[in-house]
């Protein structure tokens, strides 16, 4: 549990798009923006299993009526707002593509999620998805296109300053590939996919549950 959590520099957040020559190494221009441990200032969540309760492999959460919000994930999402880090959910919907659910039961499902996470002061300031089945787009993860997505809304996003929080391989390879920190939910061991524990081996960090994992991160950074 050490790795790239690293100790923050003294400057603050990157200015997006802008100048950063205030600060006091002018002479280095750029240095600072270039360690690859920027105080965390995104936090990209995978849904099911992450925030709320996974259902059993091959089913799916398919309406508001299957949302369980995990314990203490309200209070975490609400941590982080509070720390100042931007929380954006990516998650993989291939129920869409499969016709199990429609794209209004996804925005229905995201809207009681973000419901009960602002009954206890919690907020995500994006949700992002791919509808789409296996290998007919760019935005399924593991590939980026949800991060260029989050991008496209969100212009100041950088992956040196993110994390990716996840319980599948999937994730974790995304935030990999991206450059992101990635942290690994181990979750509940009936529910484990194939593959999870080449995602915990993979991962810079691995805990239990997102509240344990939200703690180290805001510690750490
Ligand atoms: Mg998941
Ligand atoms: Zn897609």
């Amino acid at each position: 549990m050490q790795l790239s959590i690293a100790p923050e520099e003294a400057d603050p957040l990157p200015i997006p798009n802008g100048d950063s020559r205030c600060c006091y190494h002018s002479g280095v221009s750029g240095a600072s923006n270039s360690s690859p441990s920027r105080k965390l200032h995104t936090v990209f969540l995978d849904r099911d299993g992450v925030l709320n309760e996974k259902m059993p492999e091959g089913e799916y959460v398919r309406s508001a009526r299957d949302l369980r919000v995990l314990p203490g994930v309200a209070e975490a999402v609400a941590r982080l707002n509070r720390a100042g880090m931007r929380t954006i959910v990516v998650s993989n919907q291939r129920g869409i593509a499969l016709g199990l659910y429609t794209a209004a039961d996804v925005e229905a499902i995201h809207a009681e999620l973000q419901g009960t996470l602002a009954s206890r002061g919690g907020r995500i300031d994006g949700f992002f998805y791919c509808p789409h089945g296996e290998d007919e787009c760019n935005c399924r993860k593991p590939l980026g296109g949800l991060f260029d997505q989050a991008v496209a809304r969100f212009p100041d996003i950088e992956a040196r300053s993110s994390a990716m929080i996840g319980d599948s391989l999937s994730d974790i390879e995304f935030g990999q590939r991206l450059g992101m920190r990635t942290v690994f939910l181990e979750g509940d061991p009936q529910r484990r996919k194939s593959g999870a524990s080449r995602a915990s081996e993979l991962a810079d960090l691995q805990f239990q549950s997102l509240p344990e994992a939200v703690d180290a991160l805001i510690d750490g950074d």
